[in-house]
C-alpha cells in the first residue's frame, strides 16, 4: 500500500523530477517521514542566466559553455530571435547564404551540445539584493537564481501606426515576409520602408506575387548598394517613393491601401492583399527599464557589455549604439562570456 503511494507522489512530481533532471535547476531532497514521502526542491544558484536567443545570447552561451560556466538560456517569446524571420543571410562569415532559421538552429544545438542549457519560457521580472543573486520569475511561475545575468534580448518589429495597421494585424498586414508571403501567392503585395530588411522581404515576395509596391517615404533608399540593385534588377517591382501609408482597409482581410504624396500631397489607392511592413526594430527592454540605465530611445547604455548594474551585461542589438548585425551581436556576445568570467572570477 505505501508503495503504490509512493508511486502516485512520485508521478505527481515526474514532471518537475524531469524538469531538474534536465534543466539541472534544482536539487531534489525526498525524505520518508511517517510513511509518507516529502519532495524538497532546492533551487541552484547558476553561476550565468542568459536572456534571450538570438546571436548574441546563443553565442555567449557557446562560449560560457565551453569554459564550463553551464549557463542557463531562457529562450523568450520567438526562439532563435529575429533571424528565425528571415529567408536568406549572406553576410555571416562562412555562409555565403544561409536561412536565418538554418542558422539560429545549428548555434542553439551546439550551445547545447557544449553544455548549455535552454529553457523555452520568459523571464517577467528581475529582482536582486545588492551583491547577492539575481532572482528571475518565468512566465510559467518557475523561478531563476544566478550570479550574473546577461541581456540579450534583441529589438522587435515598428509598427507605422496608419489607420488599419493593427485591425488588420494577421488579416493581411505582416511583419514577416518569410511566414506568411507564400499565403499571398499571384496577388499584389506592398512593402513599407526602405532599409535592407524591406528590400530584403520585397524580393522574396516577387519570387511568387504578381507584383510588389515597395513604398518608402523618401526619395532614396536605406539599403545597402547590394541590396538596393537586386530591387531595381527587378521588374516585379515597383518603387514607389515620398510616399507614406495612410489607410489600410478592406472587409475580411486587406483589399487596399490609400498612401499619400508627401511632395504634391496627392492621393492614390493601391489594390494589395497583403502589406509587409519592414520599418525598422525597437529594443525590447521593457524588464530592465527599471533596472539598469538605458538611452532615449530605450537600448541599454553598455561599455564593453558592462552595464550600470555589477553583474548584469548586455549584448547583441538591445545595446546603445550596436550595428545591430548579426555577426556584431555574435561578437558582443563572446566579449560578455568573458567578461561574465572576469566577474565570476573577482567575487
Ligand atoms: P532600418 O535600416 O532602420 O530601415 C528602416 C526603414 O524604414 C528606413 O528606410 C526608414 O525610412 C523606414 N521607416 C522608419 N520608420 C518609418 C515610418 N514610421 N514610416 C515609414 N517608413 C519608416 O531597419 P531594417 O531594414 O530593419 O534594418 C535594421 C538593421 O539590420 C540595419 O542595420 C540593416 O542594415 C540590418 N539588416 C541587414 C540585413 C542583411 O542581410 N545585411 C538584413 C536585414 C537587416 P528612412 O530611410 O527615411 O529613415
Amino acid at each position: 500500500m505505501l508503495g503504490l503511494y509512493s508511486i502516485f507522489i512520485f508521478y505527481t512530481h515526474i514532471k518537475k523530477i524531469m524538469h531538474c533532471f534536465f534543466h539541472r535547476r534544482y536539487v531534489i531532497i525526498v525524505m520518508y517521514i511517517s510513511g509518507y514521502a516529502l519532495f524538497f526542491y532546492i533551487p541552484m544558484t547558476m553561476k550565468i542566466a542568459i536572456i534571450g536567443s538570438g546571436p548574441a545570447g546563443m553565442t555567449a552561451a557557446i562560449y560560457a559553455a565551453r569554459a564550463g560556466l553551464r549557463p542557463l538560456i531562457v529562450a523568450g517569446d520567438s526562439p532563435g530571435g529575429q533571424l528565425i524571420n528571415t529567408d536568406s543571410v549572406e553576410n555571416y562569415p562562412g555562409f555565403e547564404r544561409i536561412s536565418g532559421v538554418d542558422l539560429m538552429m545549428n548555434m542553439m544545438r551546439q550551445a547545447e551540445k557544449a553544455g548549455a542549457t535552454i529553457v523555452y519560457d520568459k523571464v517577467v521580472g528581475i529582482d536582486w539584493i545588492s551583491g547577492g543573486p539575481f532572482k528571475l520569475p518565468l512566465s510559467s511561475g518557475d523561478n531563476i537564481e544566478s550570479c550574473s545575468t546577461l541581456i540579450a534580448t534583441g529589438a522587435r518589429h515598428k509598427y507605422i501606426g496608419c489607420e488599419g495597421e493593427s485591425l488588420f494585424s494577421n488579416r493581411g498586414v505582416s511583419w514577416c515576409a518569410t511566414c506568411d508571403g507564400p499565403m499571398y501567392r499571384g496577388k499584389n503585395v506592398a512593402v513599407i520602408g526602405g532599409g535592407n530588411t524591406a528590400v530584403m522581404e520585397a524580393v522574396f515576395l516577387a519570387n511568387f506575387t504578381n507584383k510588389v509596391f515597395m513604398i518608402h517615404r523618401r526619395d532614396s533608399l536605406r539599403a545597402d548598394n547590394f541590396a538596393q540593385k537586386k530591387v531595381f534588377n527587378n521588374d516585379k517591382i515597383e518603387l514607389i517613393w515620398n510616399s507614406e501609408v495612410l489607410r489600410i482597409s478592406g472587409s475580411k482581410s486587406v483589399e487596399n491601401i490609400e498612401i499619400k504624396n508627401r511632395l504634391d500631397g496627392s492621393i492614390t489607392s493601391l489594390d494589395v492583399a497583403g502589406v509587409f511592413i519592414a520599418v525598422g526594430t525597437e529594443p525590447v527592454s521593457d524588464l530592465v527599464k527599471n533596472v539598469v540605465c538605458l538611452d532615449e530611445d530605450g537600448y541599454i547604455v553598455a561599455k564593453n557589455t558592462l552595464t550600470s548594474v555589477p553583474g548584469i551585461f548586455a549584448a547583441g542589438d538591445i545595446v546603445s549604439g550596436s550595428l545591430r548585425q548579426a555577426i556584431s551581436a555574435a561578437g558582443q556576445g563572446a566579449v560578455a562570456s568573458r567578461q561574465i568570467e572576469e566577474f565570476l572570477g573577482t567575487r
